[in-house]
């Protein structure tokens, strides 16, 4: 097996670092222009090894074993609503919003219950309340007509669901129902791109490539090593290269460690 030499310490992953506003990399400014996709790509494509994607995930298993969400969640329905909310949302804000929500409604008939306007008065802080606040009673509704209020455990009938596209589809499947699935995400997109691991022009083309590269005893937590790590080390405007557990392994040309 290949030798593969670390650079510097691996450190556990920061939880208290705080969220990108952008995931535009931190560039001069006529660089800036260019595409956050291009801009975050490695110059050179060396591709990674099959031995180092198993030692940068072996590295982020050992610092976090079990990485969590951030999502706060009391049952399936609620993980929904909650990744339904978060679409250019940061966590902490849904967090927020959501804790008085699901204290009222936990489950489809209480959402519909409870009906739009009021769901609007719990959801006013996040972007795009309104159409937000329309989707949670239209997949409540769904939910109750078309699957007998429970949250569906396939990716298909979850695209179904008002206000759900694939990478919702995705962060349900993973956490409510354990299946290896990768959503990907502002973070995971970045992350994917500017290390070379899986660089792709779309997230689903990041997607794939991910599933492909992955050893599949590292896909269930996948995701949120690769969530985590783009939200507290891998920033996109200043990226923690210093302190990064994979900076060696790394392909991206402007990282600021040698
Ligand atoms: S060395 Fe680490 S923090 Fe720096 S760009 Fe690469 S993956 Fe991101």
């Amino acid at each position: 097996m290949q030798k593969i030499t670390r650079r510097a310490p691996a450190p556990a992953v920061a939880k208290s670092a705080k969220i990108p506003a952008s995931s535009v990399a931190a560039k001069p400014r006529q660089q800036r222009q260019k595409s956050g996709k291009a801009a975050n790509r490695p110059k050179r494509l060396r591709r990674w090894s099959a031995d180092e994607v198993r030692e940068a995930f072996t590295r982020f298993a050992k610092a976090n074993p079990e990485p969590k969400g951030e999502l706060e969640h009391l049952n399936p329905f609620t993980l929904l609503v909650a990744v339904v909310l978060s679409a250019q949302a940061t966590d902490a804000g849904v967090n927020k919003a959501t804790r008085p929500l699901f204290a009222v409604a936990d489950t489809p008939q209480k959402m519909l219950a409870l009906g739009e306007e009021r769901v609007r008065d719990y959801i006013k802080t996040i972007g795009l309340f309104r159409t937000k606040a329309k989707n949670v009673i239209a997949l409540s509704q769904k939910l109750i007509t078309d699957f007998g209020g429970e949250v569906p455990s396939t990716r298909a009938e979850l695209e179904t669901l008002p206000g759900a596209g694939r990478k919702t589809a995705n962060v349900v499947l993973n956490m409510a129902f354990g299946q290896p699935t990768m959503a990907v995400d502002t973070h995971v997109f970045r992350v994917g791109n500017r290390t070379g691991l899986a660089p792709g022009d779309t997230p689903l083309a990041v997607e794939l490539a991910l599933e492909r590269m992955i050893p599949p005893e590292f896909m269930q937590h996948a995701h949120h090593w690769l969530i985590l790590h783009g939200r507290y080390t891998c920033l996109a405007r200043k990226p923690r290269c210093e302190v990064c557990p994979i900076n060696d392994l790394c392909r991206w040309s402007e990282k600021t460690v040698a």
